[in-house]
C-alpha cells in the first residue's frame, strides 16, 4: 500500500470501515511512513473535534424533529 492508497482510505481507516487485512495494510505503512501517520493523526483529531461539537451545539430531539418531517415529506 503507499501513500495515496492511504488517502483513499484513510476516513474508513479512522472510521473502522475497513477489513481487517486492510487495517494491517494501512498501519504497516503507518509505520515507516512518518507523512501518513501525522496525516491520520491529524484527520481523526479534525474528526472527532467535528463530532463533537456537532452534537454539543445539535440538540437531539430538534435533530429527530428534523429528520422526521423529512420522512413525512
Ligand atoms: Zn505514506
Amino acid at each position: 500500500m503507499d501513500c495515496k492508497e492511504i488517502t483513499y482510505k484513510l476516513y474508513e481507516y479512522i472510521d473502522r470501515e475497513l477489513g481487517p487485512d486492510e487495517v494491517v495494510e494501512v498501519e504497516k505503512h503507518l509505520h515507516h511512513c512518518p507523512e501518513c501517520f501525522e496525516l491520520v493523526r491529524f484527520e481523526s483529531g479534525v474528526i472527532k473535534l467535528v463530532r463533537r461539537d456537532c452534537c454539543k451545539d445539535q440538540a437531539p430531539d430538534a435533530l429527530l424533529r428534523k429528520i422526521v418531517s423529512i420522512l413525512r415529506s
